[in-house]
């Protein structure tokens, strides 16, 4: 069995293959050349089923599938409850910019709370596209975001969210400490489930 990410998000990617060490794990433009998805859905479940969907025909009507290959793909961001949820689904492309600029107007909007501070949590939704049908997980991770940057690792938003139940932001946790309380990582150990029902 093989696990095929269709995403071109090289932190994304880095995170993933990280969590599924024991598998298998390629990107989709290791076997065809790259090329964007639209992703015109209104949740993350849409917008991460379009993606895994979308790679998957596109394998498949190429005839480069093995009957167990996986497609799996993420769809993920920040939801801030002084911001009614926003960006959500919109958190790559919140300021039109690249990730640096997107932090930059989310640090912006939390120095407007009178607080300086938002209870915030990040959302995956992982979809797997099969021979065997199309599946989803979610993973959820808790906590606040803070309206200065601190930390160098992680991606994104992290140097801005403190997890609940520690006093660092995600970028200045490790990678390991990430990985073990992730929204990736939950939705991922679920998706787990349906990978090793699906490859046996
Ligand atoms: P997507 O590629 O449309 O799923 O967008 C995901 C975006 O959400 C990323 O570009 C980041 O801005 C943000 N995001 C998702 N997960 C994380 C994370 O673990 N850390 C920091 N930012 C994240």
């Amino acid at each position: 069995m093989r696990i095929i990410l269709a995403s071109s998000n090289k932190d994304k990617i880095k995170e993933i293959r990280e969590i599924y060490n024991n598998f298998q794990v390629l990107c989709f433009d290791e076997l065809i050349p790259s090329f964007e998805i639209e992703e015109n859905g209104n949740s993350f479940k849409e917008n991460a089923l379009i993606k895994s969907k979308c790679v998957f025909n596109t394998l498949k009507t190429q005839n480069l599938l093995h009957k167990t290959d996986i497609v799996i793909s993420d769809d993920s961001g920040i939801c801030v409850d002084l911001l009614n949820g926003a960006p959500g689904i919109y958190s790559a492309r919140y300021s039109g910019g690249n990730s640096k600029d997107n932090l930059e107007k989310l640090i912006n909007e939390v120095k407007r709370f009178e607080s300086q501070t938002s209870k915030a949590h990040y959302c995956a939704c992982i979809a797997i596209s099969s021979f065997f049908g199309d599946f989803s997980t979610h993973g959820f991770m808790h906590g606040f975001v803070i309206a200065e940057k601190r930390g160098e690792n992680g991606f994104g938003y992290d140097p801005i969210f403190i997890p609940n139940g520690f006093n660092k932001t995600l970028a200045e946790l490790s990678a390991q400490e990430k990985n073990q309380i992730s929204h990736r990582y939950k939705a991922l150990k679920l998706a787990k489930y349906i990978i090793e029902a699906i490859g046996n």
